[in-house]
């Protein structure tokens, strides 16, 4: 089986793994920790990185950090990973659900931007300015782009979005560590941007998440919430309720090493995706995903749409090829389907529907990316 996506772990992994199994420092204190939050904010290019256990929790404590209340509505794409919603349940705020561009499947800001126009209004409260829902009264507070597969939205557009309807702005960019927007990097667009190093992600640490910022107050806070919000490194003394959230030196040891290793693998995950490019160009009735041309994507996992999915999912796999479906949307699932879903023609069910993803991972060899195409090809033979 060619698998779709697995860690490529040929650097110091061993090594430094073992440098914390020699010096017993496998827990939340520890100097890789601190060298693997360095690393990531330095690769982005933001001032602060604060490791925790994943990029989910990742996502809560950035919320709380930004300052959402219970009740708030934080606007997010209808298609993503479940991880984004959660963490907007996580802190009792809702979702607002927008569909997505039909073409870069990145949430739809024409859709937005008409929607913030039509139904919020801005209200002076406590000397702060915020959008307030005009029927139902409630605090539109931030918005989550998340950076579906690695690509991005404009995030111009976004920004004037924001800026002009006073939303904080946290990216999702739990797939998008070496995407760039006009040579700009992921994550660094917002007040707060997550990162995930979960085990299917471009690099892994087995289970991880990197908070970026380049406020000081919120780098603090965030330090300060996933370590129990412990005031003294003495007393056992708290000033809020905090969350043990903090990464293990062992897993940051980890990071450390697929961080040094980032470049190379980056370079290969854009050789296979030019390969499919070429290779998939005209077949059958594959359409990629679009790319805009400020963006410069990492290539994390290889997808495109065919009205005839279902059928080369279980094709491809019947033949050793794993692939794998896209997500359910958001507002299909029962948690979320009384959400209020920003859409004219649900974009979301046709990527949903049409959407497939095939082998990816960076240590995949030249061979099994021609066996890929092959059986691609063949299966669009037989119909
Ligand atoms: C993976 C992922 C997350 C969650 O990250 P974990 O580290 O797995 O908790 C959040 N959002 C998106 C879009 C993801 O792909």
């Amino acid at each position: 089986m060619i698998p779709l996506s697995v860690p490529h772990l040929n650097g110091n992994e061993w090594k430094y793994v073992k440098d914390c199994l020699d010096t017993g420092w496998i827990s939340s204190a520890g100097s890789y920790v601190n060298q693997f939050e360095t690393m990531v904010a330095d690769f982005v290019g933001a001032k602060y990185g604060i490791a925790c256990m994943n990029g989910t929790v990742g996502l809560q404590i950035a919320q709380i950090i930004a300052g959402v209340l219970p009740s708030d509505y934080i606007i997010a794409p209808n298609v993503t990973f479940i991880a984004t919603l959660n963490s907007i349940k996580y802190t009792r705020a809702n979702p607002i659900l927008v569909d997505v561009f039909q073409d870069t499947w990145q949430i739809d800001l024409e859709l937005l931007e008409n929607f913030l126009n039509e139904f919020t209004e801005l209200k002076l409260i406590d000397g702060k300015w915020h959008s307030y829902h005009k029927t139902d009264g409630k605090r539109v507070f931030a918005i989550m782009p998340v950076h579906v597969l690695g690509n991005m939205c404009d995030m111009d557009y976004l920004r004037r979005i924001s800026e002009k309807h006073h939303l904080v702005v946290i990216e999702d960019s739990a797939e998008a560590l070496g995407t760039t927007y006009n040579g700009r990097h992921a994550g660094t667009f917002g007040d707060l941007g997550v990162f995930s190093f979960n085990g299917n992600k471009i690099i892994s640490t087995g289970g991880g998440g990197v908070i970026v910022t380049d406020n000081p107050v919120f780098a603090k806070k965030a330090r300060h919430l996933t370590t129990q919000a412990k005031v003294s490194s003495m007393d056992y003394i708290h000033d809020e309720i905090g969350y043990n959230y903090r990464l293990v030196n062992i897993l940051a040891a980890v990071g450390v090493a697929q961080m040094e290793q980032f470049p190379e693998l980056l370079k290969s995950k854009k050789i296979i995706d030019a390969f499919y490019k070429t290779e998939l160009k005209g077949v059958g009735d594959i359409v990629f995903q679009n790319v805009l041309n400020d963006v410069n994507p990492n290539c994390w996992l290889f997808t495109f749409k065919t009205h005839h999915m279902r059928a080369l999912l279980e094709y491809l796999n019947a033949n050793d090829v794993q692939s794998r479906p896209f997500w359910m949307p958001m507002n299909q699932l029962e948690m979320f389907k009384d959400s209020i879903y920003i859409s004219t023609d649900d974009q979301s069910a046709k990527i949903y529907e049409n959407c497939i993803s095939i082998p990816s991972s960076a240590s995949i060899t030249m061979n099994q990316l021609s066996i890929v195409v092959k059986t691609i090809k063949n299966f669009y033979k037989t119909l």
